[in-house]
């Protein structure tokens, strides 16, 4: 967890590889339905474009249906779910259970300096940051050759809602796993952060 732009996506694609799990990301899941045109997308694509949250119903069944899938029975990483109370009571609800919640620390003001440098892949969507995480050719992306482009919620304006949304709905969240959160400075080196998290979780 952690606020929009603060680095959850890179970070959940370096645990999934040092831990072999696949990685959830609800964002990245609805930018392929908007791509494909699927209902889902359809829908979801009005909400995106302002910054808001696209309704928990489509959200909880969309991830329920993917936990569901064979590559997750020896666990998986969630990234941008649950970011609502309701989401998380859909979890627990289904007996989902979460072993740590991994939470990136990053101040507002820091936020809207680096959103203007996040590329993402337009066939893969990989996430990539023209200063930290640096493609190996420039707008090229490393693992599929894809295009990187800027997403279109990566403005200015966008990303101020996306905060505000962020503050009022998805910061209480994080009091339902009180016990079980692992914070971690988002201003550090990304290798750095991957490590704190992987000790958390016993490992590195
Ligand atoms: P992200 O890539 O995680 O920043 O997500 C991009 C956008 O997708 C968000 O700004 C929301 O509009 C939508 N979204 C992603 N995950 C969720 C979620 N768990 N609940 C509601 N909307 C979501």
């Amino acid at each position: 967890m952690g606020p929009p732009g603060g680095g959850k996506g890179t970070q959940a694609a370096r645990l999934a590889e040092a831990l072999a799990i696949p990685t959830i990301s609800t964002g990245a899941m609805l930018r392929e339905a908007v791509a494909a045109q699927t209902p889902v997308g359809l829908d979801a694509k009005a909400y995106m474009d302002r910054g808001d949250y696209v309704p928990d119903e489509v959200m909880c069944q969309l991830v329920l249906n993917r936990i569901a899938e064979d590559d997750c029975v020896n666990g998986f990483i969630l990234d941008g779910f649950p970011r609502t109370a309701e989401q998380a009571e859909a979890l627990a609800g289904h007996g989902v259970v979460i072993d740590k919640v991994l939470y990136i620390d990053v101040p507002d003001e820091v936020i809207v300096g680096r959103i203007g440098g996040r590329r993402v892949c337009a066939k893969c969507g990989g996430t990539y940051h023209t200063k930290y995480t640096p493609p190996k050719i420039a707008g090229q992306c490393d693992e599929c050759d894809g295009e990187l482009i800027v997403r279109a919620d990566d403005t200015p304006d966008t990303i101020r809602n996306r905060l505000e949304v962020y503050h009022k709905l998805t910061a209480p969240v994080l009091a339902y796993y009180n016990g079980v959160i692992v914070s971690a400075d988002g201003n550090a080196p990304v290798e750095q952060i991957t490590d704190v998290l992987l000790k958390a979780l016993g490992k590195a």
